[in-house]
């Protein structure tokens, strides 16, 4: 079985982001994302420790914005006004998951579609779902740019996606369909998940659930991307049980070392992007 590394496609994208943010930078432009985040949550830190040191690496300034865990609705509001209206700043981005009282689906409303380099406001949620993606989330982009590096077929292919989450499953499954794959979406109400994975020549999982995709759920010759990041007694482990897939699959992508290798390439890509839009002809 083949496995479908993230660390060759993460560097190609680094190399290149390195010389945009060059080219900026020459223009007096410093990249910029405020990253804002609301109490304390372990698995956010991570990401932002992982972000800053990445942001770093390429000339891209992150700055860390953070409220306290009591912050109120108005205060988190206030600040995504705040970096929506700062030239300075290119990207915004909200960092999950959220204290349990604030309203996700409201406060991205206030993230500028321009700023959302994570593709979360409503307004890049439409045109990705019309068949221009602008910003996307960067775990959903990465699931398919993975696909896209290792030459896997999408074009009429038969893809299940288990999850439907606004910021993996949806997404990936929408870009999949750009892509011209059949698309077909698993979630927790599904009556017969195997059954419909085991149609499939790709599936993609990402269900939060450690081992969820065993061997006998897929076809032999199958190609997995697992999403899953799932800590486990024994370490890291991701939505697939690698030890029965590897015995059908023709392909997976590892955890650690597949999806989640490439997501914060990708994010700090968005905000060149979105640092070259907001700068043109300045
Ligand atoms: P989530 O918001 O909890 O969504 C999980 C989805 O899986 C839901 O749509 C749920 O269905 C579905 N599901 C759960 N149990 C199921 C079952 N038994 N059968 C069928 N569907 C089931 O999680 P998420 O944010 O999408 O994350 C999914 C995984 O990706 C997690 O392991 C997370 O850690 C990982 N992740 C990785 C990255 C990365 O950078 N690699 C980034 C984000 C997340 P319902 O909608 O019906 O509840």
């Amino acid at each position: 079985m083949r496995l479908l590394h993230g660390r060759p496609l993460a560097e190609q994208l680094a190399a290149r982001s390195r010389e945009r943010s060059i080219a900026l930078r020459g223009r007096d432009i410093q990249p910029a994302l405020a990253a804002i985040s609301v109490g304390i949550d372990p698995a956010a830190n991570t990401y932002l420790q992982r972000l800053v040191r990445a942001g770093k690496a390429l000339g891209i300034t992150i700055r860390d914005v953070s409220l306290d865990r009591d912050a109120t609705e108005q205060a988190v509001i206030a600040e995504l006004d705040r970096a929506s209206r700062d030239r300075l700043l290119h990207g915004v981005l909200l960092l999950t998951p959220l204290p349990g009282k604030l309203d996700e689906g409201h406060l991205v409303d206030h993230i500028a579609p321009h700023k959302d380099v994570e593709g979360v406001n409503p307004y890049n949620v439409g045109l990705l779902l019309d068949g221009r993606p602008r910003f996307v989330p960067s775990t959903a982009e990465a699931i398919v740019e993975l696909l896209k590096f290792h030459a896997i077929r999408l074009a009429g292919v038969e893809v299940v996606v288990v999850g439907r989450s606004t910021v993996v499953g949806r997404p990936a499954a929408a870009l999949l369909l750009n892509e011209d794959a059949t698309v077909t979406i698993a979630h927790k109400r599904t009556t017969d998940v195997g059954a419909l994975t085991r149609r499939a020549t790709v599936v993609v999982v990402a269900v939060g659930r450690a081992r969820f995709l065993t061997g006998e759920m897929i076809s032999p010759g199958a190609t997995v991307i697992d999403a899953g990041i799932n800590m486990t007694p024994a370490g890291i482990a991701g939505d697939a049980d690698v030890d029965s897939v590897a015995l059908v699959a023709a392909a997976l992508s590892p955890v650690p070392g597949g999806v989640g290798t490439v997501t914060t390439a990708l994010l700090l890509r968005n905000v060149l992007t979105a640092a070259e839009a907001q700068t043109a002809g300045g």
